[in-house]
C-alpha cells in the first residue's frame, strides 16, 4: 500500500516533549496525531508516551480516563512506544518514590535513579535491535529512571554501561532516555523507526 493520508501514530500530548517526537517520527517517515482524549485514539496503531513529568502525566490522564484508553488500546493490538517519563508510566512498578503505574511492562523502575537534574547526561550506549546489528548510539539521559528488573517476557536491546535502557516487551518499546533528542536529519533515528516497524507488524 502506498503513503496513507491518515495518521497511523499518535503521541500523547498532555505534558512533556510531545512536539519532539512528533518531529522525529516526520523524520521517519510518518505523521502523527497528537492524543489528548481516549477518542483521539481511534483508528491509530501505535502511540508514544513521551518524556516529562510521570506525576504530571498521571495527574492530567486520569480525569479523562487515558490510562484505562492506554490499556485497552494496547489489548486491542495497539503498539505502546514510551520513553523516559513514558517508561515509568508503563512499568509494573515503580520507586523512588512509589507510584501508580499501568503496569503494561513487566519491569521494576527507580524514578530519576541516576540523581538530580544536575546528574543529567549524554552518553554513548549499544543497541542490537531484532534483525540488526549491535551499534553504538548516542542517548540523552535527563533525570532518567534506572530499570532495576525485568520479567522474563522484557527483551533487553539496549544498554548503556552494562544497564538495560531500551526495552522490548509484546508491542511495547520502553527506553529509559530519549531517543527524540538524538535524531537524524534524514530517516530520524533506529529507536523510532524500529517503533514504525513494530506497528506496521501489527497492522498485519
Ligand atoms: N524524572 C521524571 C519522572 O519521574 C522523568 C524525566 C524525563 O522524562 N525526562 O517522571
Amino acid at each position: 500500500m502506498g503513503i496513507e493520508a491518515e495518521a497511523l501514530v499518535g503521541v500523547l500530548a498532555l505534558q512533556g516533549d510531545f512536539a519532539a517526537h512528533e518531529r522525529a517520527l516526520a523524520l521517519a517517515g510518518a505523521g502523527a496525531r497528537p492524543v489528548r482524549v481516549p477518542a483521539d485514539l481511534s483508528g491509530l496503531r501505535g502511540l508514544v508516551l513521551p518524556g516529562g513529568e510521570s506525576t504530571a502525566l498521571l495527574r492530567l490522564m486520569a480525569p479523562v480516563g487515558m490510562e484505562e484508553a492506554v490499556r485497552r488500546f494496547h489489548g486491542a493490538g495497539g503498539v505502546l512506544f514510551g520513553t523516559c517519563a513514558g517508561l515509568i508510566l508503563l512499568a509494573a512498578k515503580v520507586t523512588g518514590p512509589e507510584q501508580p503505574s499501568l503496569g503494561l511492562l513487566d519491569a521494576v523502575v527507580a524514578r530519576n535513579g541516576y540523581g538530580r537534574q544536575i546528574d543529567s547526561f549524554v552518553g554513548t550506549g549499544r543497541i542490537g535491535l531484532p534483525g540488526e546489528e549491535e551499534r553504538d548510539l548516542e542517548m540523552v539521559f535527563i533525570r532518567a529512571p534506572r530499570v532495576l528488573a525485568v520479567g522474563p517476557g522484557v527483551r533487553i536491546v539496549g544498554t548503556h554501561s552494562g544497564e538495560p535502557v531500551l526495552l522490548e516487551q509484546d508491542r511495547i518499546l520502553a527506553a529509559t532516555f530519549h531517543p527524540e533528542m538524538s535524531v537524524q536529519p534524514e530517516g530520524g533515528g533506529p529507536i523510532h523507526r524500529r517503533f514504525l516497524a513494530m506497528c506496521d507488524a501489527a497492522g498485519r
